[in-house]
């Protein structure tokens, strides 16, 4: 392709041009033509300038988390939340934005919730709690002795009676050895969403678990569980890292903890919410999308800070962004805000169901959802030859400090349109990798707040995600397709 060619396809702003001018044609006018490379390095540069310079995300999260805060799907909250997405995507111009039907779980904590300690039958101590998402309440006070576990198959030996009416800890902490927290979480998770059912299974009354975070801290991290039909729902609660170490070493050491709960939980009728769409037709394939979106929904605690108004927000300021330096895209860009990703991932489905009932070809999908700490790279998730075509932009992120990039998963919300797969094509997944090492210390929690997110990182990611989707709108899908490993 030619300069000319380029010039009709990627109108950029006359900023942009000096710049692809200066990087591309070198000092002597009419000295070769940009390669590719470098015509990219060009606008990659002017969309790190943009964000940094002007970019509306950090002010776009203080709105969403000090206007609106916590929105758990179901809540009145998650409703303002969709309405404050689709009209801040109006107000930077992102032309038709529509509400995508979307029928999610109502769970509610309920009024304030108790606990309590009490060591070898001595006086109840407070105890700091959080019921996991999805959790049935206690119907009144609830008091056991604490059995400590670390791995489910522990419970295997507990002889005939099982745990007889005792309460399980699972007390095994996020490995401390994982480079990658996202990996440890993983790693620990089984204990947050499947802990209740183990301990039923094993006549246990309820189950507490030890909060998912490499930090020592008196916060405890929800986060969601389920049950399973064929046993008894027995209540879950979070218990902060600080105070799982005070049981454990109390149980260790000989003594009898009883812990109290008392929780009351509703499940209520599911409702119907939405996912926020923003659509920007693509001149030469409009009928190839490539999607980018985080969650708008949060637990009830906290302001959902990170998780995932980080994501939102820098989804948002893909579209503004590059509105703003004139560019067009070649594919059809879809913003969107999902709902309901952290307890039934009903957006993402939805939004998947939707594309494959209407034959969409979704040649991309991007997704920010692990946090606004500073980016480091990407994670991919697609066939050889395609993630092979985005490790060769490393070059291009490098000076931007995002030149991690690896295989894994890209998303939860956008996890569904894999399956979505008309004459055989796949979207090739990238996810944002922001630096894992603090973001569990404010996950699920009251920590994850506005204030502990950095306006400068935060702007920097929504640069790293907003480079990535101008890339992938550079590249030719066809022949992109094949097997996966
Ligand atoms: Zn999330």
């Amino acid at each position: 392709m030619n300069v000319m060619q380029w010039m009709e396809c990627r109108p950029v702003s006359l900023v942009g041009w000096v710049l692809v001018w200066m990087v591309g044609f070198g000092p002597v006018v009419g000295w070769g033509q940009p390669s590719w490379k470098e015509a990219d390095s060009a606008m990659v540069a002017q969309i790190h300038a943009q964000i940094l310079g002007e970019g509306r995300c950090y002010e776009d999260l203080r709105v969403l988390c000090k206007d609106v805060g916590a929105r758990l799907s179901g809540s009145p909250e998650a409703d303002a939340a969709i309405l404050w997405g689709a009209r801040t995507l109006q107000e930077i111009g992102a032309g038709e934005v529509r509400m995508q039907p979307v029928v999610v779980p109502h769970w509610e904590r309920g009024g304030p919730e108790r606990g309590w300690l009490r060591v070898d039958g001595g006086a109840a101590e407070p105890l700091r709690i959080s019921a996991l998402g999805g959790s049935v309440g206690t119907d009144g006070p609830l008091e056991a002795e604490v059995a400590v576990f670390r791995h489910f198959n522990e419970l295997d030996s507990l002889g005939p009676e099982g745990l007889a009416g005792r309460m399980a800890f699972f007390n095994r902490p996020m490995d401390p050895l994982m480079i990658n927290a996202g990996g440890a979480y993983g790693g620990a998770n089984d204990q947050r969403s499947r802990g209740a059912v183990v301990a039923a299974e094993h006549n246990g009354v309820a189950a507490i678990v030890r909060s998912l975070t490499h930090a020592l801290d008196t916060f405890p991290h929800t986060g969601a569980m389920r049950y399973d039909d064929a046993v008894r729902q027995v209540p879950a609660a979070a218990v902060s890292t600080v105070d799982a170490r005070r049981i454990a070493g109390l149980v260790e050491a000989g003594h009898v903890v009883r812990v109290g709960l008392e929780m009351d939980c509703v499940v209520h009728e599911d409702k119907t919410q939405a996912n926020v769409i923003a659509e920007w037709t693509g001149t030469e394939y409009p009928d190839r999308f490539i999607v980018v979106g985080g969650h708008l929904d949060s637990w009830d605690i906290g302001e959902g800070a990170h998780d995932d108004g980080a994501g939102v927000v820098h989804s948002i300021e893909v579209l503004r962004s590059l509105h703003v330096l004139g560019y067009r895209p070649r594919h059809t860009l879809r913003v969107v805000l999902f709902i309901n990703e952290e307890n039934g991932n009903n957006g993402g489905k939805t939004y998947a169901e939707r594309a494959r009932e209407r034959g969409e070809w979704h040649v991309a999908a991007v997704e920010s959802d692990a946090g606004g700490d500073a980016p480091r790279g990407f994670s991919i998730d697609a066939a050889d030859v395609a993630t092979d075509a985005v490790r060769a932009w490393r070059e291009n992120f490098m000076d931007y400090g995002v030149g991690d990039m690896r295989r894994g998963g890209a998303g939860v919300d956008i996890g569904p349109l894999k399956k979505e797969k008309p004459a055989g094509k796949r979207p090739l997944m990238v996810g944002l990798r922001p630096n894992s090492q603090r973001y569990f210390d404010y996950h699920h929690s009251n920590r994850d707040i506005f204030e502990n997110v950095h306006e400068r990182e935060l702007k920097l990611g929504a640069a790293a995600l907003t480079s990535m989707v101008y890339l992938l709108d550079q590249l030719d899908y066809d022949g992109l397709e094949g097997e996966e490993d």
